[in-house]
């Protein structure tokens, strides 16, 4: 091995990709990908932005597909309304999510990263595609960075953040439509800016915030800001299947020559892999926490095989396991306790989800009230019922007494009809015969009632005059 390469090879993990050796800024301009694997990402990537910047338009029965309104606490999923009493669910859903995030990472390594991150995919299928539209190829952006302020570099400038800016604005609209319901956002669009000065600031912010990441930061935010990112260094094993170079192959490395027999391993040093790698590495070093999992340079590497009559396959998406030893990937045991317990939390979360109910009612007795006599023949006590009502329709319901017989007299009201979304309160005496009371406390059971259908039962305790 050169003397450099022992240099490198000791070195290249003392410091990010994206910072040269005296410290600076090394700016990746990374060659547009092509092939394969870039093929199957595009597609992915457009259908995740047409669903990410349709789905605040989406609405089923009169309610959002999807809205996370944190100031408010309530959320809405597949147009269902969760309120803050429904946290229990996002607590199941949150671990259900860290659980398959991490088995997804230990099993497939930073895939997720390179083809469903938010980040990756506005970067490389929205960001990058206008600055190659604007500035030209990576060697023409390069030449253009290097070069004086002309009239030419300050119109390409000059537009190019300006449109990154109106996408950046763009995509803070939106998400804001996460948050509060595009008929919200289209209202404050409407209405004087300076009803909603606080709103405009924060959208402000986050614009800047986007631009900032998308035309200057980009994979600064994988390498060392992103948390997911610093924490798959601990996910991984050697059985994780991950973008790999098989140096078992590709070493030593030597230069194509036509019509000579090789005798070098298959890497031809063209440099291809690393020119179109935007977290700018060479993967040929080894696995490294830049890389993204983006399969650009399996595509690049795929090619050149191709051109020069090799197998395919140089890089490739295998463990370090497949790599040394030549075995095929296998489930290991951490991965099936994983997948175990995966399971066993999705079922959980679907039964949870599928027994929600649309109606909460939770009843207590008044307090400081013990009985009293009605007439001569029942005996009544007075309870407090909070309902919450967590669709979009008002809904007209009535309580009974289950099982032994009973009146319900809600107070101030002869009809209870639940308000929409909201949390109803009222008051009720619930009058009982006397022959049925042989206790001082005794269980009893309310039933709610939509019509003659049952949507809740409710155990509480009745008071009575025996000891
Ligand atoms: S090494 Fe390959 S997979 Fe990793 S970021 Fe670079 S191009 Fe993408
Ligand atoms: S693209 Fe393939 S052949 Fe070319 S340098 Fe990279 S690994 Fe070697």
């Amino acid at each position: 091995m050169r003397e450099e390469d022992l240099v490198h090879a000791e070195t290249y993990r003392d410091r990010v990709s994206s910072v040269t050796n005296k410290g600076k800024r090394n700016w990746v301009y990374a060659l547009k990908p092509s092939g394969r694997w870039y093929n199957y990402r595009k597609y992915i990537a457009y259908a995740y932005l047409a669903v990410f910047f349709v789905m605040p338009f989406i609405k089923v029965n009169n309610l959002p597909f999807m809205m996370i309104n944190l100031p408010e606490g309530k959320f809405i999923l597949f147009s269902k309304i969760f309120w803050p009493q429904d946290f229990f669910i996002f607590a199941i859903a949150m671990v259900t999510l860290i659980v398959f995030v991490v088995l997804f990472t230990v099993v497939f390594g930073r895939l997720f990263c390179g083809w469903v991150c938010p980040q990756t995919v506005l970067l490389e299928f929205v960001f990058r595609p206008i600055e190659w539209l604007i500035e030209g190829s990576p060697a023409q952006q390069k030449k253009l960075n290097a070069s004086k302020w002309t009239t030419e570099k300050i119109i390409k400038r000059f537009t190019k953040h300006f449109v990154y800016l109106l996408i950046s604005f763009t995509i803070a609209h939106t998400f804001l439509a996460y948050v509060l319901g595009i008929d919200e956002v289209v209202a404050i669009i409407k209405e004087p800016l300076e009803e909603h000065v606080g709103l405009l600031t924060g959208l402000i912010f986050f614009t800047l915030v986007f631009y900032s990441v998308f035309a200057f930061i980009r994979e600064i935010v994988c390498s060392t800001i992103c948390p997911y990112g610093r924490l798959q260094g601990v996910m991984f094993d050697k059985d994780t299947m991950q973008i790999s170079y098989d140096y078992k192959r590709g070493e030593p490395r030597g230069k194509f020559k036509k019509n000579t027999e090789r005798l070098e391993g298959d890497c031809i040093g063209c440099m291809k892999c690393v020119h179109v790698c935007p977290a700018g590495i060479d993967i040929r070093d080894g696995i490294q926490m830049e890389c993204v999992g983006c399969t650009a340079c399996i595509d690049a590497c795929d090619e050149v095989m191709e051109s020069v009559n090799l197998k395919k396959g140089l890089i490739r998406f295998a463990s370090e396991n497949e790599i040394s030893t030549g075995k095929k990937f296998h489930f290991n045991t951490r991965m099936k306790a994983y997948t175990i317990l995966l399971g066993v939390l999705t079922i959980f979360m679907a039964i949870l989800i599928g027994t929600r109910k649309s109606v909460d009612t939770y009843i207590t007795r008044v307090k400081g009230q013990l009985y009293q006599e009605v007439g001569t023949d029942k005996i009544s006590n007075l309870f407090d019922a909070k309902i919450i009502n967590k669709t979009n329709e008002e809904i007209p319901i009535s309580l009974r007494l289950e099982e032994i017989p009973g009146e319900v007299r809600v107070v101030g009201m002869n009809q209870v009809i639940l308000k929409k979304e909201a949390l109803n309160e009222l008051t009720f005496f619930l009058d009982i015969p006397k022959t049925y009371i042989t206790e001082r406390s005794s269980k009893i059971k309310i039933g709610v009632y939509r019509g003659e259908e049952k949507i809740q039962t409710i155990k509480t305790k009745f008071l009575g005059p025996f000891n």
